[in-house]
């Protein structure tokens, strides 16, 4: 009786327009809803980006470029950041994490600000001095600026880093997000991360960037041995996870972090198994990460923001493997290769993915 209830209940469920497979794919439709073509533009680059060997695929990332992933692949990032919470709670259970080192950013030339908007509807000579005030500041301009690369009407909306606000107008903004504030003193790339946390040894009071790296079960089992403190350019990982070398040895130089050894920590993403590969940092690595950002750097500072050209060594139309590899192939090979400006680009990009 029980099973050909529920046989009948399947043949009507089949046939109802509410049943079947909404469950999965409104759950995959949000996840990749969510995910914009376009990020709004920034000023810096991204410190897990550090690997990247070109600057002209750095520089159209900075530009907001972005290819969203079927929702079953932002269910495996999003799955990565679990994992890598539940390592923070459990090393500040075992007293090995650094408090609050979960928060601290690695960044070069500025730091991550908050911004604030001008709220309407202020007396008009009040709003006057507020904007006059502003308009001698460099680099909250450079602010007013960014967003599409162009000065804004007067009138339009108006932000400014809370840091440079004077106290006696704070009533009048409102938060408005987060932008990159360059250090006008530093002679850095403007690059921005943020660290997964830091360790302290028992055995020797010692402190240890640590990163959290969740990967396949198969990428798992073809990881090299563990090994303890080595040049981060001569661990076995470089093979297969360049990267994520790259990433860490950034942020261990990073002047806001500044710590000489690191680990990255894998995990299985099946049966959570680990593996640590500690990591002294490396100069040459550091010089040649550098070296390509400030390559990149001056075309997204500029006003408006520009691609870069495309460097000597790469070549998107032929067998380069790092072109092969790169997501923005398609959009790199039909602009100039010399570069061109933002508003060019988001309409190259129109014709190809709408
Ligand atoms: S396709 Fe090649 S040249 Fe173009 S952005 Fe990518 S890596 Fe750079």
């Amino acid at each position: 009786m029980t099973a050909s209830l529920l046989k009948g209940e399947k043949i009507v469920a089949s046939s109802s327009p509410v049943s079947g497979s909404w469950l999965k794919l409104v759950l995959d439709e949000t996840l990749e809803r969510e995910q914009p073509l376009w990020n709004p533009p920034q000023r810096y680059f991204r410190g897990s980006d550090a690997g990247n060997l070109c600057p002209r695929s750095m520089s159209m990332k900075a530009l907001g470029h972005s290819v969203p992933v079927p929702a079953r692949v932002k269910r495996i990032f999003e799955t990565g950041n679990a994992i890598e919470a539940v390592n923070v709670k459990a090393a500040s259970r075992a007293k090995l994490l650094v408090e609050g080192s979960q928060q601290r950013d690695a960044s070069y030339g500025g730091t991550l600000r908050i911004i604030r908007n001008l709220i309407s509807d202020l007396p008009i000579a009040q709003e006057r001095d507020i904007r006059q005030h502003f308009a001698k500041h460099d680099t909250v301009l450079d602010v007013w600026f960014a967003g599409k690369g162009k000065a804004s009407e007067p009138r339009t909306k108006f932000i400014v880093f809370e840091h440079d606000i004077p106290q006696r107008w704070w009533k009048y903004f409102e938060f408005s997000g987060l932008r990159f504030k360059p250090d006008e003193e530093s002679d850095d790339p403007p690059i921005f991360g943020h660290i997964d946390l830091i360790v302290i040894s028992p055995e020797d009071g010692v402190e240890y960037l640590c990163d959290v790296k969740s990967i396949r079960q198969e990428m798992y089992r073809n990881l090299p041995p563990e090994h303890g403190v080595m040049l981060a350019g001569e661990s076995p990982l470089m093979k297969r996870h360049r990267k994520y070398i790259e990433q860490l040895n950034g942020y261990m130089f990073s002047p806001t972090i500044d710590l000489e050894v690191g680990c990255l920590l894998f995990e299985a993403k099946n049966d959570q198994y680990q593996k640590e590969y500690w990591l002294r940092r490396d100069p040459k690595m550091q010089a040649e990460m550098l070296a390509r950002h400030r390559v990149a750097a001056p075309y997204i500072q500029m006003t408006p923001q520009e691609v870069a050209p495309i460097p000597e060594e790469r070549n998107p139309e032929r067998g380069d493997e790092i072109c092969v590899a790169c997501n923005q192939r398609y959009i790199c090979r039909r602009l100039s290769a010399e570069g061109c400006d933002y508003d060019e680009m988001r309409a190259t990009d129109k014709e190809l993915r709408g």
